[in-house]
């Protein structure tokens, strides 16, 4: 096991994409969360799943269990904003019957998880039967006004002809089904980030089974690390059977040099922000796991 301040505890990390055409079409980067949850699902590793599906409104993202390839399908790419996943943990046992319940979703929402395993206060059904967890990396989130105003008063798109979205080399990049990319510097996005984000000290979700993102690894591809023993079987066995190109990490540029480099910006940032509101008199009781 590798243990590392920035990037947590893992087996191994890799720069993987899915090998399932109709999933990377979708994919933000190689379906790498995707293609792990069908997977899981048609092994039996997992009866369903907790996935970001769509929302009401266009890229507001809404938690669903998806107990199908096709649902699972549905919530591919990324939606900047708040999708609750963990309201539905409890619901995947009782509502929907799950034994082998499945969670995607970002840092914040892996360690909610766990904390529900932990302590399953008012969760009795939870703790045995969170089979699989997919972390994503995450740097920060955007409640759904707030996207709605970097992309449309920003960008000057309208949500509705989106067709993908980024953050990366320094900008929120915004494609539309008709082709147009626009851009708008992270400078003038900071200020709408969901405040809870700027005390968050995981990047790359240090407590999931398996943890992914782009950073570190070539467009269309993602950077996997394997950090369970549970997530280890899924990967080996995912893998074994050809549902990921795989390259070692350290193969590929930029690797895992840019990975720890943000995840080390965003940590000491946040700290600085923790001291600041102790300071401040703001959130005394808040602790800083990692000091
Ligand atoms: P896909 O096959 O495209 O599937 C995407 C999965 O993401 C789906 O299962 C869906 O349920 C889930 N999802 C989508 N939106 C949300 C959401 N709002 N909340 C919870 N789950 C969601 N990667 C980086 O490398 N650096 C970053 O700084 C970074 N920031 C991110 C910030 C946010 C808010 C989110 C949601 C993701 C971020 N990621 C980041 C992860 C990255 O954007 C991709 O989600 C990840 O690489 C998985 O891509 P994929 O092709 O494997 O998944
Ligand atoms: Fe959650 Fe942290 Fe991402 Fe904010 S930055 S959404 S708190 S994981």
């Amino acid at each position: 096991m590798i243990s590392d301040p920035y990037l947590g505890k893992y087996i191994t990390c890799v720069s993987a994409r899915s090998t399932d055409k109709e999933i990377l079409k979708k994919a933000q980067d190689g379906g790498i969360a995707t293609t792990l949850m069908v997977y899981a699902l048609e092994e039996g590793i997992i009866d369903g799943t907790i996935v970001a599906g769509e929302g009401d409104r266009p890229w507001e993202p809404k938690p669903v269990v998806a107990m199908s390839r096709e649902d699972i399908l549905k919530a591919q790419g990324t939606k900047y904003s708040i999708s609750p996943q963990i309201s539905w943990l409890k619901e995947a046992t009782r509502s929907f019957g799950l034994d082998k319940v499945g969670v995607t979703g970002v840092c914040c929402q892996m360690q909610a998880v766990r904390k529900a395993q932990l302590y399953p206060i008012n969760m009795r059904d939870v703790p045995g039967k969170v089979a699989l967890t997919v972390g994503l990396f995450c740097m920060e989130n955007f409640p759904y006004k707030s996207l709605q105003t970097i992309v449309e008063d920003h960008a000057a798109q309208s949500l509705g002809s989106v067709k993908k979205m980024e953050i990366t080399k320094g900008k929120f990049w915004v494609h539309t089904e008709r082709g147009n990319v626009a851009t708008v510097p992270l400078k003038a996005t900071h200020k709408y980030e969901q405040p809870g984000c700027h005390v968050c000290l995981d990047y790359v979700s240090n407590l999931g089974d398996i943890s992914t993102g782009s950073v570190g690894s070539p467009e269309g591809w993602s950077t996997v690390f394997i950090r369970t023993k549970k997530g280890n079987e899924v990967w080996s066995k995912a893998v074994a059977a050809g549902m990921f190109e795989t390259k070692p990490i350290e193969d590929v540029k930029p690797g895992l040099e840019l990975l720890t480099k943000l995840a080390k910006e965003k940590i000491d940032k946040n700290r600085k922000t923790l001291e600041e509101r102790r300071n401040f008199g703001v959130n005394k009781a808040l602790r800083d796991p990692y000091a």
